[in-house]
């Protein structure tokens, strides 16, 4: 595959629709020279979410070393906040949380495409924590949230964007929200100019 060629998948999520905020976000990743090749606003149904998010232990796992890591900085105590502090249970708690926020209004979902476009639209979406994202980023512009009160509400982060980790969580995105045929393809000017 040509470095070009990477693409990654980007959610808006309930609260950047609601906010007003799809323009914002699709404008950023255009401006940076990211070439978006599907575009539609939907809802999801429970079912879609859940099989959206990976189910296997260690990304499960992951989403709650992260709120522990959160957790650990600000001097919060997991155990008596959210009842455990095994990253599993916490994981899992996270994600049925997820479920909810995800179907709680309509999304965008995007394939972009574009060299290093996982690692890129990373960077541009910012840490998945708002209060620790970094100013020039989506989540770190126009977001507040954070693991501890989000939980203490019992509810998923509020972040605005989802955005693939990986080329390979990236490919099951794609096939699992896309028919080929939604995806287009075509040359964006700054293909002859800037690379
Ligand atoms: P990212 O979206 O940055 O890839 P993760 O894959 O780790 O982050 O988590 C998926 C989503 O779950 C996050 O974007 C966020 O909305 C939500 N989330 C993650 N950790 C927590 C948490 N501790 N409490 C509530 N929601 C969380
Ligand atoms: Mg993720």
């Amino acid at each position: 595959m040509h470095p070009k060629e990477e693409k990654t998948v980007v959610i808006v999520k309930p609260d950047g629709v609601k906010r007003g905020l799809v323009g914002e976000i699709v404008s950023r990743l255009e401006k940076r020279g990211l070439k978006i090749i599907a575009l539609e606003m939907f809802t999801a149904t429970k079912e879609q979410i859940d099989g959206h998010y990976p189910k296997d232990e260690a990304w499960i796992s992951r989403v709650g070393s992260k709120t522990l890591a959160n957790y650990e900085k600000y001097g919060w105590d997991a155990q008596k906040e959210l009842g455990t502090a095994d990253p599993l249970k916490i994981g899992t708690m996270v994600r049925a949380w997820l479920v909810g926020y995800m179907t709680s209004g309509p999304l965008v979902k995007m394939v972009v495409k574009g060299v290093h476009a996982v690692d890129m639209v990373r960077k541009i979406a910012g840490n998945t924590m708002p209060a620790a994202a970094e100013m020039g980023t989506i989540r770190g512009d126009f977001s507040v949230d954070d693991a501890t009160i989000a939980n203490r509400d019992k509810r998923a982060i509020h972040n605005l964007v989802h955005a693939s980790e990986t080329p390979e969580e990236a490919q099951h995105e794609i096939e699992f929200w896309f028919a080929p045929e939604e995806i287009h393809d075509y040359k964006r000017a700054e293909e002859d100019i800037m690379f």
